[in-house]
């Protein structure tokens, strides 16, 4: 697509039956996710519509069925879909935009994780519902996208003791102090998250892209204040190829 910046995660981007993407800085700094469908590269017969959540860093899980006609299916910060075509939208600037998905059972989630929906387990109560919807974690793959990263994400008191207050156990292993100063490794505290769920290690791919850092890819709140432009995690189920094993020819 002409104008917009489009990142894939390799091993994901090579399962079959889901298709995502991370649309990075665009012309257009809030552009309507709808618009943003064809950077699926999918044909245009397996895009139903795309569907967003009113994201208000929570851990709401939503679910986007077969009757979802676009647009958004109400406050939640995680959306999870068993229909085919049905893209699922997530917007960022600095928190991590996260896609979910066992391709044998085709369960797809996506997720908003900034720190507060990381320390309220917003990526583990998707992978809960993804489970609840036939999902295996031994399965699942993740992949996570440009956010803000250790080398930038500065945090204050009010994050530090949310972490030590809510989650002890990773807290000291997230939360890098050197010379007076806190930075988050919120990738960290998502990946031990999802391998607390069961999902393994190699199985969660994340871009190597820091949103602060690199303004020529993305946008950035921390960067850019609160009229940052914002980024868009695209992903959707897709037909599988059928196997004719019988030699029927097609008419
Ligand atoms: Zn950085």
């Amino acid at each position: 697509m002409i104008g917009v910046i489009v990142m894939k995660a390799p091993l994901f981007d090579a399962i079959p039956g889901v298709a995502a993407v991370f649309v990075g800085r665009s012309r257009e700094p809030r552009p309507d996710p709808a618009s943003l469908a064809g950077a699926l590269g999918l044909p245009a017969f397996a895009v139903r519509c795309v569907v967003t959540a009113a994201q208000i860093h929570s851990d709401r899980v939503l679910l986007a069925d077969e009757s979802a006609n676009g647009g958004p299916l109400g406050e939640g910060d995680a959306i999870v879909t068993l229909a085919p075509g049905v893209v699922l939208g997530i917007g960022t600037a600095d928190c991590l935009p996260i896609v979910a998905c066992d391709p044998a059972a085709q369960v797809l989630g996506v997720a908003h994780a900034g720190w507060r929906g990381t320390v309220s387990g917003v990526l583990e109560k998707t992978l809960a519902s993804m489970s609840a919807h036939g999902a295996r974690m031994e399965r699942t793959r993740i992949a996570i996208g440009p956010s803000a990263r250790v080398c930038c994400y500065e945090v204050g008191s009010e994050v530090i003791d949310a972490f030590f207050r809510l989650r002890p156990a990773v807290a000291p292993a997230v939360l890098k102090k050197e010379a007076g100063r806190t930075r988050l490794d919120l990738v960290g505290a998502n990946r031990l998250q999802a391998m607390a769920a069961g999902v393994r290690s190699e199985a969660i791919e994340a871009i190597d892209v820091c949103s602060i850092c690199r303004a020529d890819l993305c946008h950035s709140y921390r960067r850019e204040g609160p009229g940052a432009g914002r980024m868009w995690l695209l992903a959707a189920l897709t037909p599988l190829p059928v196997s004719r094993s019988t030699g029927a020819t097609s008419p």
